[in-house]
């Protein structure tokens, strides 16, 4: 089929021609001598990315959820208590990881569609005066609702009640994409995976550890092997990894971390809300609202659209891609059907938005949904023009 299918599912995202062409590569030993001289580098770039000097960055042959896995292994026993908010289904998916390794999980249960609750987790910090919680867990970006927390204001509410317990943020869809600041945050654990912001496949998990984290290694009961941070410490000293590392994602990831370097965090930021933004106005103008209830939350990669009641969002998922040729991402869990997702995050510029927005429109008018046709994509065609840089035109003469 000519042209490219449409990938605006929040991941994986769409793979830039750079980055497949450095994982277009013979395969490598990578226990040759000079492999080093490939990886240090690598190692010390991807901590500008998490925005920390102190901590380290890791990285593991698995999806972000061995990420998870590998933050609450290295750093917890069997019996600690963690406190999470549970307000979608990456943060629930996380909390019944964190159940199924033995740890006591303290749920906070927030209505799908807001955020991190901040005074109900200071609340619960504050009565908590024999430090029972070890750990704090929050999702950064839940991706099943679009919706965006204040992990600056989590490290505000630990501070506040001079709470130790660690602050271990999943950062799978928001971090290359979404402002992340590690140690200015202070958080402890950083989860990210390869195929969301950082524009690669699927197979890498990225995860930065704080001093404070890698020092509750020493203590941390619970059983690891594949995961263990003191494995990849001894190896990663000089170069090297504990078993074979997926050396062409390697490649690739080498290639994501110069582009986004190139283009510089702040402005892959701004790129993000700008992008993200330009949907929202779509969305406003169809006369649809976003999964995510007050702005504060709005996600600038991921947008959940709720469906009007009688439709159901998977109908135009499913006519989307027949029709049109554009993954978009389904409801998930407990708002299955209700909403459709649009992904904006990664690879993507203004023509790719509109792109998605028209398809969208043209989906949801064929399932009945009574939208306007064009008024979505008009609405961010005039906020695109209205916010582009301004050009000097030469004046026929
Ligand atoms: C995608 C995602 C995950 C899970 O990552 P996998 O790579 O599918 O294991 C975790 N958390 C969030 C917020 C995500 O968006």
């Amino acid at each position: 089929m000519p042209g490219f299918h449409g990938l605006f599912i929040p991941g994986p995202t769409n793979l830039p021609f750079d980055v497949r062409q450095a994982m277009d590569v013979p395969l490598e030993d990578h226990r040759a001598p000079d492999f080093p001289t490939f990886t240090l580098p690598l190692f010390r770039d991807l901590k500008q990315i998490f925005k920390t000097e102190k901590g380290q960055v890791f990285l593991f042959p698995a999806s972000g959820t061995g990420g998870w896995e590998a933050a609450i292994t290295n750093t917890l026993s069997p019996g600690d208590r963690v406190l999470i908010a549970v307000f979608g289904q990456f943060s629930h998916l996380w909390a019944d990881l964190c159940q199924r390794h033995g740890l006591v999980v303290d749920k906070l249960d927030v209505e799908w569609g807001e955020g991190f609750p901040l005074d109900k987790c200071a609340e619960r910090l504050a009565a908590d005066k024999e430090h029972k919680i070890k750990a704090v867990l929050v999702c950064h970006n839940e991706t099943a609702t679009g919706v965006t927390s204040d992990v600056a204001g989590v490290r505000k509410a630990l501070d506040a009640a001079s709470h130790p317990a660690l602050l271990m943020v999943d950062g799978v869809s928001s971090i290359a994409s979404i402002d992340f600041r590690m140690d200015e945050w202070g958080v402890d654990l950083a989860v990210a995976g390869s195929q969301k912001g950082f524009m690669l496949p699927a197979g890498l998990a990225i995860v930065g550890a704080s001093p404070k984290a890698l020092a509750a290694g020493k203590t941390a009961k619970c059983p690891r092997c594949f995961f263990d941070f003191a494995d990849m410490i001894r190896t990663n000293k000089d170069g090297y990894f504990p078993y074979t590392p997926a050396t062409t994602l390697l490649r690739g990831l080498r290639a994501s971390v110069d582009s986004l370097l190139a283009e510089g965090l702040d402005n892959v930021v701004a790129r993000h809300h700008r992008l993200a933004e330009a949907v929202r106005r779509g969305v406003t103008a169809w006369g649809l609202t976003l999964c995510a209830k007050e702005p504060k939350w709005y996600s600038d990669t991921v947008s959940a659209i709720v469906v009007p009641k009688n439709f159901n969002g998977d109908d135009v998922i499913k006519v989307a891609y027949h029709r049109y040729r554009l993954s978009l991402g389904a409801g998930l869990s407990k708002v299955a059907g209700r909403v459709f997702r649009i992904g904006h995050l990664g690879h993507i510029n203004e023509i790719m938005v509109l792109q998605a927005l028209a398809g969208c429109e043209m989906a949801m008018r064929d399932v009945g949904v009574p939208v306007e046709a064009g008024s979505g994509v008009a609405a961010a065609e005039e906020y695109i023009r209205s916010t582009a840089p301004k050009l000097k035109l030469g004046k026929v003469a």
